[in-house]
């Protein structure tokens, strides 16, 4: 019978999000994309360029942010510039989006991405840590989303946070992340109501994803999980589907979404799916 029922709920599923994607509807948009100079914001960067848009890439890395410019230039971005913040700044969030508008003369996709350095162990009582990767992770989110509501409200954009399993599913060895992936979920969903409420032209996607083949993820996780990792490129591009798509809320792989139902309803069989270690 429980194999009826999850069969059943996977073909619903696929159904659910069958793929209506146009990748000519993201042509001449313009697109701000945080944390690109490396991993799944790099990979996106790359294919909004090959979808013609007109994109602005911020991290850190001059270097890394230069050379990702190039190869979008090569790939056929309409624009590409980029613009080097700190998101644990607190005044960075809103001189990177100002930069942005500027530029671009206005905003259709903001893609809110980037994700600050933490340890994978166990939680080593450190509380300042976990403040501070709250202000990367999460505050900035909220700082950024915050500054181009009335901007996308005019060009009927879309906000779309990268999101994790382990902001649905509370995740040992990684708790302070963790618990920043918690509170971005409860805060875009929640505001994804809001929204609606106001009959707002905006979209928010939330992307849940599980374990991506990026090098910072590959080198933190060795030893911890058994899971199998999905590729960078595939990630990057079911998130800007789910942008594209206006989906509410994402998951790539897709069967995670079967994950987190199973964790809802049988809690005890989580530890057993996370793949996690810890002989
Ligand atoms: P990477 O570590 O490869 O990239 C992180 C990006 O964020 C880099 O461009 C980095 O650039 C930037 N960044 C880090 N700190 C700051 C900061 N203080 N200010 C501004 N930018 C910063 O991460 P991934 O590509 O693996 O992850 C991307 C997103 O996907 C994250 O939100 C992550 O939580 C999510 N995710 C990833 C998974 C995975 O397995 N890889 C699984 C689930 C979710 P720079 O150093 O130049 O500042």
């Amino acid at each position: 019978v429980l194999f009826g029922v999850f069969l059943l709920i996977a073909v619903l599923t696929s159904l659910m999000w069958r793929d209506t994607f146009d990748p000519e509807s993201i042509r001449g948009t313009r697109v701000l994309i945080t944390g690109a100079s490396s991993g799944i914001g790099e990979q996106m960067a790359y294919h909004y360029a090959k979808f013609g848009a007109e994109i602005v890439i911020t991290a850190r890395r001059l270097e890394a942010l230069k050379k990702v410019t190039q190869k979008c230039e090569k790939l056929g971005a309409k624009k590409i510039m980029y613009v080097t913040g700190d998101m644990s700044d607190p005044a960075d969030p809103e001189r990177v989006l100002k930069y942005t508008i500027e530029k671009l003369g206005g905003l259709d996709f903001l893609v809110l991405n980037h994700v600050g350095n933490t340890n994978v162990g166990l939680w080593n009582r450190d509380a300042d840590h976990v403040r501070s990767l709250m202000q990367v992770n999460f505050v900035s989110y909220v700082q950024m989303a915050g500054a181009a509501l009335p901007v996308l409200e005019t060009s009927g954009g879309s906000i779309i946070v990268v999101s994790s399993l382990a902001g649905k599913i509370a995740s040992p060895f990684v708790t302070p992340y963790s618990s920043t992936k918690f509170a971005m979920n409860g805060f875009f969903g929640a505001l994804q109501k809001e929204l609606a409420i106001q009959k707002s032209n905006v979209s928010v996607s939330i992307q849940i994803l599980g374990l991506i083949d990026t090098e910072s993820a590959m080198r933190k996780i060795r030893g911890y999980t058994t899971m199998t990792a999905y590729p960078a490129s595939e990630a990057a591009l079911s998130i800007i589907k789910a942008g594209a798509t206006r989906q509410k809320v994402a998951f790539y792989p897709w069967f995670h979404y079967l994950t987190c139902l199973i964790n809802d309803i049988f809690p005890f069989l989580t530890d057993l799916l996370s793949g996690l270690r810890w002989d």
